[in-house]
């Protein structure tokens, strides 16, 4: 297929695909969808070989969110019956960091539900990130507080952390559909506030919520744009309590076209499959390793994932294997802060957002914006929706 020897020669160059190009592996077939895994895997491959970095979510402030995202659990009036609490203390915090770890986790990030922080907000993740360094050597920390205020990126970086998560989620053009207390500039200007503090920036996006193929296309070029280390892809948990409890958009194969698309879109970027990952891939969720090179381990923010030894399983049974601490995520021209400065490179950042990574709870299509018809029939699964009854917040020991 000439488009995907094309996309290959422009992954393997870094080379930024056309606009079309993307739009076209969204719209390929069933019959070819091995073709487009195999194509993309090809890229994965150049810049990441078969290692996966496994991430762990510490959720250290659960739901009253004063904010109103759609797709979101802990949003202003959600009446998802997910834990709800306040400020975890520093060694709670560092607890469930440490089982992350032990599990095979290089990166925690610490999230905060929440528009933004405060000051007093920053010093006590700052006292947090300390007691997690301490506890566990070499360990990366990325933290996902909402909005930054001047001068609270610099804080941080000063306070040990490695990254900074803020998702642009979807378009400019469907953001004031999906959330009305901020906007698409709001988060675009956190996430620059990151780069420019000089922490590794993290942005994503979340599928299924109603949007075109347009809409994806354009919030993963003005990712690439930002040009963040990291590239969360988030899969909608349609959350029953939330707007967009309804929006089952998604099937395991178009998961799996969104997630070739970023990577030839982003072809040396850290992509990484978050939320929605065994609700929407299900089966599938191997063949989505060739195509992400990063994941979630364990549970999400205020949803379950599946056992911690069945991530570990999954990896080692597919062929692939866990990115020790030793390793390097990043290409070596990446790795060194200067993202390729050629025309392409690399993808972008965006949210972090309160509750982003995972769980992005529900929200899609909501409110006001028309969504388009879903291009592929999807069948509602909420049989495998579970809220986090678990770790972070609770007595029970975290799924790690
Ligand atoms: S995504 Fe973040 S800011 Fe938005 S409602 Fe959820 S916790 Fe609040």
């Amino acid at each position: 297929m000439d488009l995907l020897n094309t996309l290959v020669d422009k992954g393997l160059r870094r080379e930024l695909p056309s606009r079309e190009e993307a739009l076209a592996v969204l719209a390929t077939s069933d019959d070819e969808l091995l073709d487009v895994v195999a194509a993309a895997g090809k890229v994965r491959r150049q810049w990441f070989g078969r290692r996966v970095k496994l991430n762990y979510l510490v959720n250290l402030k659960s739901g009253l969110c004063p904010e109103d995202c759609s797709y979101c659990s802990q949003r202003l009036g959600s009446k998802a019956e997910i834990l709800k609490y306040t400020w975890l203390k520093p060694d709670e915090a560092s607890k469930a960091a440490a089982a992350g770890v032990a599990g095979g986790a290089k990166r925690v990030c610490l999230v905060a539900s929440g528009r933004g922080p405060t000051d007093r907000d920053v010093d006590r993740v700052s006292e947090t990130i300390g007691a997690i360094k301490e506890q566990n050597e070499g360990v990366e920390v990325c933290a996902c507080l909402g909005l930054l205020s001047d001068g609270q990126a610099e804080r941080l970086r000063g306070a040990g952390a490695d990254a900074y998560n803020h998702n642009l989620n979807t378009s400019e053009a469907t953001y004031a559909g999906i959330t009305k207390t901020h906007t698409y500039a709001d988060r675009v200007d956190t996430v620059q506030k990151a780069h420019a503090a000089g922490l590794s920036a993290c942005s994503g996006l979340i599928a299924g919520m109603g949007e075109s193929d347009e809409d994806l296309v354009d919030v993963v070029y003005a990712l690439r744009e930002l040009d963040p280390d990291s590239v969360p892809v988030n899969f909608l948990i349609p959350f029953e309590g939330t707007p967009l409890a309804k929006e089952w958009n998604l099937t395991p194969q178009r998961c799996l076209r969104i997630l070739a698309m970023v990577r030839f879109v982003c072809p040396d970027v850290e992509v990484r499959i978050a939320g929605g990952r065994e609700v929407h891939l299900r089966s599938m969720q191997p063949l989505a390793l060739h195509l992400a090179n990063s994941i979630f381990l364990g549970d999400y923010l205020t949803s379950e994932g599946q056992a911690g030894k069945a991530d570990l399983d999954m990896i080692a049974d597919a062929g692939f294997e866990v990115e020790g601490a030793g390793q390097v995520t990043l290409p070596e021209h990446r790795a060194g802060g200067v993202c390729g400065s050629e025309a392409a490179a690399c993808g972008s950042a965006a949210d972090a957002c309160g509750s982003a990574a995972e769980a992005c709870g529900s929200g899609g299509a909501c409110g006001s914006h028309a969504a388009p018809e879903p291009a592929e029939a999807s069948e509602a699964r909420t049989d495998l929706v579970a809220v986090r009854r678990r770790g972070a917040g609770t007595d029970l020991a975290p799924n790690a």
